[in-house]
C-alpha cells in the first residue's frame, strides 16, 4: 500500500510524499498503514507498535495534517501536544516532524519542552503560544504551573511509549495532564507492552478506544 492510500488530504499529500521521498520512506510501515486513517478520522487509538516499528510517523503524517488544515490563528493556539518518557525520545519526534514537515508551504511553530534544561528559554519560545507541543511530563506540568502554555484547546494528545512514562513513574502526571485537557479530544496511545496499568490509563482517558496490535 502506498502513502497515498492512507486518507491524507489531497492539500497536504503532495508536500509530504515529497518530504517521505526524501527522508527515504517509500511505503508505509504496517502500524502507519492501520493507524493513519483512524487517526485522520478522530478515532481515539491504542497502538501495540514497539520502538522500530515506524510509530512515530503513524502520528506526525495526521498531526501535520491537523496543523495544516486548521485556520491559522495569532497568537497560536496548542491543539496537539505529544508526551514522550525522555529528551532523548522528544529529540527524535521533533527532528521527525522538521523532517516530514519540511516541504509544506506553513509549517507548525513547535516547541520541545523537556527536563534537565533551564526552563526559561523554553518560555521563551512559547511566548507568541506553540502549534505543537513535544514535552515530557514534569516538564510540562512546570510550564503549565508558570502559565506558560494552556492545555485547554489541545484536539489530540499523544502518549508516546505509554510503558516507558508509567515505568518511570509518570501516572500522577499523566493524570493531572489528562484532567486539564477539554472533553472532546482525540487521544492516540502508544506502547510496546499491554500491561494492566495501561489498560487502566486507557480506560480512564480514552473515548471507545480502536485496538492495533502489529
Ligand atoms: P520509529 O519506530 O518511529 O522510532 O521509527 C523507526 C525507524 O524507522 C526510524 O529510523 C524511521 O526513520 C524509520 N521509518 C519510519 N517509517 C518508515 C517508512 N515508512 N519507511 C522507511 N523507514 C521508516
Amino acid at each position: 500500500m502506498p502513502f497515498s492510500q492512507l486518507g491524507l488530504s489531497p492539500y497536504v499529500l503532495p508536500a509530504l510524499q515529497q518530504a517521505l521521498q526524501q527522508a527515504g520512506y517509500l511505503a508505509p510501515t504496517p502500524i502507519q498503514q492501520q493507524a493513519v486513517p483512524l487517526l485522520l478520522k478522530g478515532r481515539d487509538v491504542v497502538a501495540l507498535a514497539p520502538t522500530g516499528s515506524g510509530k512515530t510517523a503513524a502520528y506526525v503524517l495526521p498531526a501535520l495534517q491537523r496543523f495544516f488544515m486548521a485556520t491559522p490563528r495569532k497568537p497560536r493556539v496548542l491543539a496537539q501536544l505529544i508526551l514522550v518518557p525522555t529528551r532523548e525520545l522528544a529529540l527524535q519526534v521533533s527532528d521527525v516532524f522538521t523532517t516530514l514537515g519540511r516541504e509544506l508551504p506553513r509549517r507548525p511553530h513547535l516547541v520541545c519542552a523537556v527536563g534537565g534544561v533551564s526552563i526559561n528559554p523554553q518560555m521563551m519560545s512559547l511566548r507568541g503560544g506553540a502549534d505543537i507541543v513535544v514535552a515530557t511530563p514534569g516538564r510540562l506540568l512546570d510550564l503549565l504551573a508558570h502559565n506558560a502554555l494552556s492545555l485547554k484547546q489541545v484536539q489530540l494528545l499523544v502518549l508516546d511509549e505509554a510503558d516507558r512514562l508509567l515505568e518511570l513513574g509518570f501516572g500522577d502526571e499523566l493524570r493531572q495532564i489528562l484532567a486539564e485537557l477539554p472533553v472532546k479530544r482525540q487521544i492516540a496511545l502508544f506502547s510496546a507492552t499491554f500491561a494492566a496499568d495501561i489498560e487502566a490509563l486507557a480506560a480512564a482517558g480514552l473515548h471507545e478506544p480502536q485496538r492495533l496490535e502489529i
